[in-house]
């Protein structure tokens, strides 16, 4: 359990919680290395004592303007179908009580099934997706619910109206090919100049892949891709943005490569700020 800079109350005395923070230790589905599993833990144990205040910088303080809990993790023994089945479970309930999901990965492939229950819910669904890769692959070794594909499942089965893609940097010609046809915008990493403003009309799900930050800000990810975002940037764009948030991940922190938790707390930096933008829309 984590208490986020005091903000995290039990949830025994809040049942009517707002903000529910989610972990799914999963990483089966990550095609180099094995490690994101740890990233529930690992933001929880960098959040948890007296580093860091409540407070985002555009003045929301979390422990008092909103009801935060932890709800654990989803149970991840079993086969990565069940996993994907008690995730969108898990997500569902949170969503049925009108709350708004933080949910703490695991590999990128668990985006897939929290959509799903998003689906259900928040129709039409803009998603604001950070990440390195387009995560567009059909499939992936054979695989079509591999970490590089949950976009193509999520735009097959009509989850999103809208997809941006920002600091995307290691694009193929197939890619390129899905995002034109599903009309998914891509904000790559060498046309970005100056801070984005970007404008959402439906309620906006926002999918954080760490490895969308530089490695040299983010080195525990499991696929180093440089030149890419500054913590700095990414908070930005988070800050910036027009629209109502209504859904977070925060994805492919792998802690065995992260040895001072500099990517922990750039993970958990990114949930406050957008945690901020949740409780306060612009
Ligand atoms: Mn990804
Ligand atoms: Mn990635």
């Amino acid at each position: 359990m984590s208490d986020f800079g005091g903000a995290v109350k039990p949830l025994s005395e809040n049942p009517d919680y707002k903000i529910a923070i989610l972990g799914v230790p999963f990483d089966e589905k990550s095609s180099y290395l094995r490690g994101a599993a740890g990233g529930p833990a690992a933001v929880r144990a960098v959040s948890t004592g007296k580093c860091y205040c409540g407070w985002t910088e555009l003045g929301v303080d979390l422990e008092a303007d909103t009801v935060m809990v932890d709800l654990g993790d989803v149970d991840t023994s079993g086969d990565p179908d069940k996993t994907f089945a008690l995730t969108e479970k898990a997500v569902e309930r949170i969503l049925a009580k009108g709350a708004v999901p933080i949910v703490l990965g695991g590999d990128h492939s668990i985006t897939y099934p929290v959509l799903k229950a998003f689906a259900r819910h928040h129709k039409p669904l803009d998603v604001l997706h950070f990440d390195a890769h387009p995560d567009l692959y059909d499939d992936l070794y054979g695989d079509r619910l591999s970490h590089a594909c949950p976009f193509a499942r999520i735009l097959d089965d009509g989850l999103a109206a809208g997809v941006v893609q920002v600091g995307v940097r290691a694009v193929t010609a197939a890619h390129r090919a899905r995002a034109l046809k599903y009309g998914v915008r891509m904000v790559e990493m060498k046309d970005i100049q100056d801070t984005l403003h970007l404008r959402f009309a439906h309620p906006v799900y926002v999918s954080f892949d760490m490895d969308a930050l530089d490695p040299a800000f983010a080195p525990g990810v499991s696929h180093h891709e440089p030149g890419g975002l500054s913590t700095r940037q990414a908070i930005q764009v988070i800050q910036a943005l027009k629209g109502r948030i209504v859904g977070l991940d925060i994805v492919e922190l792998n802690p065995s490569r992260d040895p001072a938790s500099i990517t922990a707390a750039a993970a958990f930096k990114i949930i406050k700020e957008t945690a901020g933008r949740i409780v306060r829309p612009s």
